[in-house]
């Protein structure tokens, strides 16, 4: 075995893989672009204090996951396990709504740390797609980047998604909530695990979060937050639900979802997908409404909305989807140059091909024409273009169409429109199928 290793929770993508993580993040992007979003790049790491003030202290992110460090200027340096204080931080510090039209629509897309116990879909180095509408309180808004992410997700081809959604209320639910839930366990707590006692300390609402077992049964039966919501706050949510349901998006209220965030108020939601054998990787995707993040890291008081996709779970469960679609490295054209003698023109027609905007390869060491085809074949080429002396000499090369294996013999002018409309139709066949 090679001496190193990826680190544990860490992968190397290379082939389809990657081929379709680009062609996904692509397609997300595409799809905010629609929305008005333009993207925003922030850095990979900030001030440690960044993300304890604004993801929270009572979060497992924060009191467990952090990748943080001392540099050699004694700063606590902590590498983003989220973006969203990133790109708070980076409004503030560039006063981005100063002089713009709110809300401000940013997407970004890039690589997040958390120390958490690597499996199937759960990684240690990630990387998420997501957006942060900032600036306007307002359920339309609120609903547009749901029917945003429920669009990005259509769009990249899945058949159907669940979309789970609660409103945490505004302030003053959720502060009546948590007195309710101090209520409810007071006689519970010592019963609980160690992260259930911490939390009910900090926040009661995460321990609605829990996953052993014992305690999901004692928070069954805790209060509901519905019953806690201000009749603003109620109007709030029911009008989100009504857009939802204009736009035909449909959804599942969940009153068990808390998010595993400090910053959320109102709306907050998540994105599953079943997979054929019923099982599930978690949330795809999640986000919601959050009301003084923006203020929280030295800016002005505004609301903002966002989510974030998990770009490996979308890819896993994509490849489980599309199957025989899933993307393989490929070429339009394999160019053969079939004697050291033809490799300047091969090189200078490969070029012209390129330019032209075909996808192309072109060998350079003489191989029998047999291994030729193997190669091109392994590529995944869809045409084969052979030059050899008589070619040149003739001025005629040969384009042959690897599917069908229907061979024709071509004047340079006329390859790249015999290539266009050959390459239609194959893509158009691809289209019906
Ligand atoms: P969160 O920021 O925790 O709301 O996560 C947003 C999305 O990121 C989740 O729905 C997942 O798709 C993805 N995600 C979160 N944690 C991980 C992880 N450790 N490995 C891979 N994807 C993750």
């Amino acid at each position: 075995m090679p001496k190193y290793q990826p680190q544990r929770g860490t992968y190397d993508a290379y082939y389809d893989e990657a081929i379709n993580i680009e062609k996904i993040v692509q397609i997300l992007k595409g799809t905010a672009s629609l929305y008005g979003y333009t993207p925003i790049i922030t850095p990979i790491y900030e001030a440690t204090e960044l993300f304890t003030r604004s993801v929270g202290e009572s979060s497992d992110i924060v009191s467990k996951e952090m990748f943080t460090f001392m540099d050699k200027g004694e700063r606590s340096i902590t590498l983003r396990p989220e973006l969203t204080a990133g790109v708070m931080r980076a409004i503030t510090s560039n006063k981005l709504y100063a002089n713009a039209d709110l809300p401000l629509k940013f997407y970004y897309y890039g690589p997040i740390f958390r120390y958490e116990r690597p499996q199937k879909g759960r990684f240690r180095q990630f990387s998420q797609f997501g957006v942060e509408c900032v600036g306007i309180n307002s359920p339309y808004f609120d609903a547009e980047t749901i029917s945003l992410a429920y669009s990005q997700l259509l769009m990249l081809g899945f058949p159907h998604v669940i979309l789970k959604i609660n409103s945490l209320g505004d302030q003053e639910s959720r502060d009546a909530y948590k007195e309710a839930l101090k209520l409810y366990f007071a006689d519970k707590i010592q019963n609980m695990c160690g992260d259930c006692a911490r939390r009910y300390e900090q926040n009661p609402l995460r321990i609605l979060d829990c996953k052993v077992p014992e305690d999901r049964l004692l928070i069954e039966g805790a209060p509901k937050i519905q019953d806690y919501l201000t009749e603003s706050a109620k109007d709030y949510f029911e009008t989100v639900l009504r857009i939802l349901e204009e736009s035909g998006i449909e959804y599942q209220v969940d009153d068990s979802l808390v998010r595993g965030l400090d910053y959320y108020s109102h709306v907050v939601f998540e994105f599953h997908y079943l997979l054929e054998d019923g099982t599930s990787l978690g949330a795809i995707g999640a986000g919601g409404h959050y009301d003084h993040l923006l203020h929280e890291v030295g800016g002005p008081d505004l609301s903002s909305v966002g989510y974030a996709f998990g770009v490996e779970r979308l890819n896993i469960l994509l490849k489980d989807i599309e199957k025989e679609h899933y993307e393989k490295p490929n070429l339009d054209v394999y160019v053969m140059s079939l004697d050291s003698s033809c490799d300047d023109e091969a090189f200078n027609l490969t070029e012209y091909l390129r330019a032209n905007g075909f996808k192309c390869e072109v060998n350079f060491e003489s191989k029998s024409i047999g291994s030729l085809f193997k190669v091109a074949n392994r590529k995944n080429a869809k045409f084969a273009l052979l030059i050899g002396n008589d070619e040149l000499e003739k001025g005629l090369y040969k384009v042959k169409n690897l599917a069908t294996q229907v061979q024709v013999e071509l004047r340079l002018e006329d390859i790249v429109e015999y290539l266009d409309h050959q390459l239609e139709e194959v893509e158009g066949e691809h289209h019906h199928e």
